[in-house]
């Protein structure tokens, strides 16, 4: 153990991606115990000649690494300014505490990445003489019949400022004559840097709606805490189309008018170029998008740009949450109910909880929104501790189009073997007659149905994944995890009985039975396969949206974002395909997947119907998604989660362990758990572990899966349990070459 009366700082010099696994320790002279936390930036003694240079505290410690005679002392603190690295450093020792990764791991998840990749220079051309004097000058010259110097001088002229390609390429005037137009005192040649902008020339300043009353009143109230100095959260609850983003524009404007910075965070697949245009439009230059399909180079722009203050609403997935905005004021995170807002690695955090954290260090108020709130944030919002806004009314003229449950056992009976009910049919015809779009919906993850024996009931799996094979029409069966490919024998491998066939429900599958049924239907299938090319997905939405297809069918990728005025019908094939996912969390998501796709009906001045076909019409989930009543799904919700002890009103957290060798993976798990039982031997309110065993998806790409779920009422007992763990997993040579992993409140087990 170290002296408890002596600290040590782990300090980084370099904050580039490269370096940060350089970490250098000092000492931390007792008069400065206070003010040395992660995120301070500091002054120590560095290098042979000990020279007085600047890092950052990443973390505190007890114990040295090294001889303590070795140590050197951290000299003062840097209080001059604030630093955004200092703010995004804390919030790395945020992530690394709550979510249990490294610090480095951590690090590399919030510190932009800088590219060494020059910006490009852009040169602009001006007149450096009065514009009376040029218009004379225009005269003499075209007398004299200088016709490209006329034909450049008049354009600049009228245009004023010109990019130097402009004049060289446009208006085929070569650079020699810019240069001696300058030379001569004419024109003006002004480098600037050229930031790389993926949506360039896209500004056209609209004007907002006039907010109506409901709108009227959040904003209202918005501004006037705002202005008092008050931060906090909110949550906007509003239906689909009842004008959240117009809200969102407005509180935008509010916070830009007190000269901060926003960020918006959409979920990755709705960040598209049809809703990033709405805030272009309002706000033009001054908006930075970060997305994964950018380059390094772009990224690393937009982060300068946000540094520099010149970029001020940051649109972006997950990740923009990091934004290097040193005047922060707001986040915004809409959709916030989407499972795309939890890191899938470590450290494996949510963004809400991430944006509240990173909200209070830089006083940022954080707004929330959805149509169909989180379980957590509407319980958050319930209880106080979010302050709630609810949009009642869709905006504009759009009503809630008209929602019917069809029981498909019924169908069954009626001797119907048809994917489509009768309703279905009839309304599908009806609508086509019309000249009206449908979008038909399969709410799975997954595609074509799984493959298996009706002989044995054996399921055909993937040799190197936990998982459930699928079929494809060209006859191959695929796993979507690791891309293993195997020809479909349809002879079973254990019975070798030849009754093996594709089950279930796949969009290939209800594609070929439109085109049967509605032969002169033209049908857009959108699913993983279609849309593998980068754009596919936007092209083929932007497609259907110019009304070249009647039907679009597709997986949960087709919900989001898009207006389409002329669709009027929407069909959920089977809704109990979400419903049964082994997970705690399927009747939210169904709710959830239910309630995007019926509000993708009727958005113009047409009504709109949507039909839910399922085999549970009684499921609470799916009534309340049909009465679109997101308060009775929350109150039979909430009553499930309290019964099972299930997140939020209860904490899990997840130790997933895995390795390449099963039983390895096995006997680090009993010991795990052993561990886990004696620290808290005779405790009255020991936390509960859950049947450790195998992960539910217990092998992936060859590595064994084992998974530890511990559940307490108190978020605080299961930090402190992972906190006292680490440092065991850590130096316990049996758990050397294992990765030990772990996940607070996970969006699925
Ligand atoms: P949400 O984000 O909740 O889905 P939007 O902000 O996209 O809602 O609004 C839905 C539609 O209604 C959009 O076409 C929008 O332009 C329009 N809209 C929003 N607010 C108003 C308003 N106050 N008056 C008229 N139309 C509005
Ligand atoms: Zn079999
Ligand atoms: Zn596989």
């Amino acid at each position: 153990m170290g002296d408890s009366n002596i600290r040590y700082a782990d300090i980084i010099i370099d904050i580039s991606h490269e370096a940060l696994d350089k970490v250098f320790q000092y000492r931390v002279p007792l008069s400065l115990w206070e003010e040395v936390q992660p995120g301070s930036r500091v002054f120590v003694p560095f290098g042979r000649g000990n020279r007085e240079t600047e890092g950052y505290v990443i973390a505190i410690r007890q114990e040295a690494d090294y001889e303590e005679s070795k140590i050197k002392e951290i000299l003062r603190v840097n209080t001059e300014g604030i630093s955004v690295e200092s703010e995004l450093i804390q919030v790395a020792a945020f992530l690394k505490e709550k979510y249990g990764s490294t610090m480095i791991q951590a690090l590399r998840t919030v510190l932009p990445v800088k590219t060494k990749m020059k910006p490009k220079e852009e040169v602009f051309i001006t007149l450096s003489i009065e514009k009376d004097t040029a218009q004379q000058l225009l005269g003499e010259w075209e007398r004299k019949h200088f016709t490209a110097r006329a034909r450049f001088l008049s354009i600049l002229i009228k245009k004023e400022r010109m990019r130097k390609e402009e004049a060289v390429k446009a208006c085929n005037f070569p650079l020699k004559e810019l240069r001696k137009l300058s030379e001569q005192g004419i024109i003006k040649l002004e480098s600037r840097i050229k930031y790389r902008n993926p949506f360039p020339e896209l500004v056209t300043r609209k004007q907002g709606w006039p907010l109506n009353d409901e709108q009227r009143a959040i904003v209202d109230n918005f501004k006037e805490e705002y202005r008092k100095g008050e931060r906090r959260t909110y949550l906007l609850y509003g239906i689909t189309g009842s004008g959240k983003t117009e809200v969102y524009l407005s509180l935008i404007n509010e916070v830009l008018a007190a000269g901060r910075q926003v960020i918006v965070l959409i979920p990755e697949i709705s960040l598209t170029y049809q809703t990033v245009r709405r805030f272009y439009e309002r706000f033009g230059e001054r908006i930075a998008v970060i997305n994964s399909r950018m380059s390094k180079g772009e990224k690393s722009d937009a982060c300068e740009r946000i540094r520099a203050g010149e970029a001020d609403v940051i649109i972006g997935a997950r990740s923009a949450l990091f934004a290097p905005a040193e005047r922060l004021g707001l986040i915004v995170i809409d959709e916030e109910h989407d499972g795309a807002y939890k890191s899938d690695t470590s450290p494996k955090y949510h963004a809400r909880e991430t944006a509240i954290y990173r909200a209070k260090l830089c006083g940022a108020s954080v707004v929330l929104g959805s149509a169909t709130p989180s379980v957590e944030a509407y319980a958050h919002a319930l209880n106080g501790e979010y302050h709630l806004w609810t949009l009642k009314k869709r905006a504009g003229n759009a009503i809630l189009p008209k929602t019917q449950i069809v029981d498909l056992r019924e169908e069954f009976k009626k001797g119907n073997r048809s994917i489509f009910s009768e309703e279905l049919h009839k309304k599908i015809t009806e609508c086509l007659e019309r000249k009206e779009q449908i979008m038909l919906f399969l709410n799975r993850r997954g595609f074509a149905g799984f493959v298996s024996c009706r002989a044995c009931g054996q399921v055909i799996k993937c040799p190197h994944c936990d998982v459930t094979l699928t079929y494809h029409r060209n006859g191959k069966l695929r796993c979507h995890y690791c891309g293993h490919e195997e020809v479909f024998t349809k002879q079973c491998p254990i019975c070798k009985s030849p009754h093996v066939a594709a089950f279930g429900l796949g969009t290939e599958k209800v594609e070929a039975a439109l085109h049967q049924e509605f032969q002169a239907a033209r049908v857009l299938r959108m699913d993983m396969d279609t849309t593998k090319r980068k754009h596919a997905h936007e092209e083929m939405l932007a497609a259907f949206a110019a009304g070249k297809a009647d039907i679009l069918l597709g997986t949960q990728m087709i919900v989001k974002g898009h207006d389409y005025a002329n669709v009027t019908l929407v069909g959920i094939l089977a809704a109990d395909l979400s419903l049964h996912e082994q997970d705690f969390r399927s009747g939210e998501k169904t709710f959830q997947l239910l309630c995007q796709a019926a509000g993708r009906a009727g958005r113009g001045e047409k009504a709109g119907n949507v039909i839910i076909q399922t085999y549970s019409p009684e499921h609470y989930a799916i009534v309340a998604a049909a009465r679109h009543s997101y308060e009775d799904f929350f109150k039979e919700e909430y009553t499930y989660r309290k019964l099972m002890a299930y997140p939020p009103c209860a904490h899990m957290l997840v130790i997933l362990i895995q390795s390449g060798d099963e039983s390895q993976s096995i006997i680090a798990m009993l010991r795990i758990e052993k561990i886990i039982e004696q620290s808290q031997s005779g405790e009255m309110d020991p936390i509960q572990i859950l049947n450790p065993g195998q992960a539910s998806l217990s092998k992936l790409k060859d590595v064994y899966r084992q998974v530890l779920y511990l559940k307490h009422k108190e978020e605080e007992r299961l930090l402190d349990l992972k906190r006292r763990l680490e440092p065991v997993l850590e130096k316990h040579p049996m758990f050397a070459g294992i990765s030990i992993q772990f996940d607070f409140d996970p969006l699925s087990h």
